[in-house]
């Protein structure tokens, strides 16, 4: 599922090719997937896009946003007068665009065109007046992010004393805290990896055990990681495309994420281990995450 620097990917991207399009027409191919009246955003210009947790707001000037949150597959795809150069489509846009997976089509004014693919169909859009957006229930429940991109407003701050609090009170195991989204979000699988063997922390350890500095140390591993993940337009993998058509890189340059049975970079004294925690793949170095 796209994380953080998947869904800010994504928003810059969809930020930079919308901006100033007018909304001609728009044509639900499957009813589930979009929520609400089309019909209110018609004729309507784009002024802006903002990100809470994994949802995006894509604002328009008639005071009604577009909700949209992809899940595990969806994709969007703009095509239009905004892109810098025509970009190759991605083999991960199952289908291509139009295709059969294509299940909303958003048609912008000088012959621009934002697709909506979505293969498991999981993923959804909602039509909404912008005034309401705030107080939806999953941005009010949302839990404190770094700060790592522009900050969305009404969603709070993870600092340093709010990160040691949360992991003071539980003795779950570390990696299990940081990818728990209501206590904070925006850390997911690969990055949580990546971010405890930044930090030589072991993805075991309970979370309330931790020392003060190694605490410190994850926390800035985490803005770290965050931050290599956007600056690779996200990681690409299952079904993950940027609005350009094209793929994201971090997954490339991932840490410990995926080496398994390679030797670690930094110690040179074990090879990465896989193992499960709470059902997820996890890479560690055995030697320098002791
Ligand atoms: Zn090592």
């Amino acid at each position: 599922m796209p994380e953080l620097p998947e869904v800010e990917t994504m928003r810059l991207q969809l930020k930079r090719f919308l901006v100033g399009h007018d909304i001609a027409s728009v044509e639900v191919k499957n009813r589930k997937t979009f929520q609400g009246d089309e019909n209110k955003i018609l004729n309507s210009k784009v002024m802006g896009v903002r990100r809470f947790g994994k949802v995006l707001v894509i604002d328009l000037a008639n005071g009604y946003s577009i909700l949209t949150h992809v899940k595990l597959t969806g994709q969007f795809i703009y095509r239009g007068p905004n892109l810098p150069k025509p970009q190759e489509l991605s083999k991960k846009v199952t289908g291509g665009v139009p295709g059969p997976h294509t299940l909303v089509i958003f048609n912008l004014d000088r012959n621009g065109t934002l697709y909506y693919n979505d293969v498991r169909r999981f993923g959804w859009i909602r039509i909404e007046k912008t005034e309401d957006v705030e107080k939806e229930k999953f941005i009010i429940k949302l839990g404190p992010e770094p700060h790592v991109a522009e900050s969305s407003a009404g969603q709070a701050l993870l600092t340093l004393d709010l990160f040691k609090e949360i992991l003071s009170k539980t003795s779950r195991a570390v990696k299990v805290v940081l990818m728990d989204q209501e206590k904070m979000g925006g850390v997911g699988n690969i990055y949580a990896n990546d971010a405890l063997w930044l930090s030589k922390v072991n993805p075991k350890t309970p979370a309330k055990s931790l020392d003060p500095k190694s605490v410190k140390k994850l926390y800035e591993a985490i803005i770290t990681v965050l931050k290599a993940g956007i600056k690779y337009g996200g990681a690409s993998e299952l079904a993950f495309v940027t609005p350009d058509g094209t793929e994201g890189n971090y997954q490339n340059h991932t840490l410990v994420y995926g080496h398994e049975g390679e030797p670690c970079e930094r110690c040179h004294k074990a090879r990465i281990n896989k193992f499960f925690l709470s059902g997820r793949g996890t890479y560690s170095c055995p030697f320098c995450q002791k």
